[in-house]
């Protein structure tokens, strides 16, 4: 008990200390981003090996969403897996790193739906994740780049264990299961209000062009539900630049 009071009393005093540090000089473990790099990947540049083919896919200005990265892998130095109470049993005492492997052009269509006709009540949202068939192939590729990248470190002399949270065996079979039981969302929700015409193929739009919701006047709608396609990177940027290109449509309406 006495030791434990002592370890509460040293870590918080060490996180006061880091805390000051930050505020008076932008220094130490605070000033350290969480995610200092990114790798992002398209899956057919990789063999089945999960090794790079140059020009395996060819630039082509028709079909240029076959040019676009649809994986991305972040390497992070902390727990990425949604089981805490697994990383509180297994891992809380040990130092982490993960692949927190994602796929950036997920084809699967998800639903917003209203619950009831009160707005207090939450909406009904089913992601209906790795429903499109090409959705587990992506990430099996994004697995096994993982792995790949994980032993090259390992080999590299990189003092770390390896293989601690990975699939059972090399398969499809066994990285498919894996995916089942480890996939998590990444917080990039987006799409679900899409600027798009009223009537549009894909999927009908709800704002035009202005932001102005269809059918219902003097409503813009500006966030990440309005982008026509998700993009392939995070979505803070391009949510402010729709910010800004709203203000701007504001301003222009009140000078007609
Ligand atoms: C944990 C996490 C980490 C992220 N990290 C990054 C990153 O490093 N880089 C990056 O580019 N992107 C990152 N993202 C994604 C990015 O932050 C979001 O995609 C972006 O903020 C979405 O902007 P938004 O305006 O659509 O929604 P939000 O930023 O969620 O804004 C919605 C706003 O509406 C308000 N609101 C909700 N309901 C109501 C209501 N009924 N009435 C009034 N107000 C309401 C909320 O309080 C909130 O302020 C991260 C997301 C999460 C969740």
């Amino acid at each position: 008990m006495a030791e434990s009071m002592t370890h509460l009393a040293t870590s918080t005093l060490k996180g006061a200390l880091e805390f000051f540090k930050y505020i008076i000089s932008r220094t130490g473990l605070l000033a350290v981003p969480i995610q200092s790099t990114s790798l992002f990947v398209r899956s057919s540049s990789l063999d089945a090996e999960s090794n790079f083919v140059p020009n395996a896919s060819k630039y082509n200005a028709k079909t240029p969403q076959n040019f676009v990265p649809d994986i991305e892998l972040m390497p992070l130095a902390f727990w990425a897996v949604d089981d805490l109470e697994e990383y509180k049993a297994d891992f809380s005492k040990i130092g982490i790193f993960t692949f927190f492997a994602t796929i950036l052009q997920p084809k699967s269509r998800g639903t917003v739906r209203l619950a009831s006709s009160s707005p207090h009540d939450r909406p009904r949202v089913d992601f209906n994740f790795f429903s499109h068939p090409s959705d587990p192939t992506i990430a099996r590729a994004a697995v096994r780049l993982s792995l790949k990248l994980g032993a090259a470190i390992k080999a590299s002399g990189f003092p770390i264990m390896g293989g601690v949270v990975v699939p059972d065996g090399e398969g499809d079979e066994e990285v498919d299961r894996f995916v089942k039981r480890r996939s998590r969302s990444a917080l990039h929700y987006a799409c679900t209000c899409r600027m798009a015409g009223e009537f549009d193929k894909d999927a009908p739009g709800v704002v035009d062009d202005e932001l102005r919701v269809y059918g219902v006047k003097g409503v813009r709608v500006a966030d990440a539900s309005v982008f026509p396609k998700i993009i392939s990177t995070h979505l803070q940027a391009a949510v402010v630049m729709v910010a800004e290109k709203c203000t701007e449509v504001i301003m222009e309406s009140w000078e007609d």
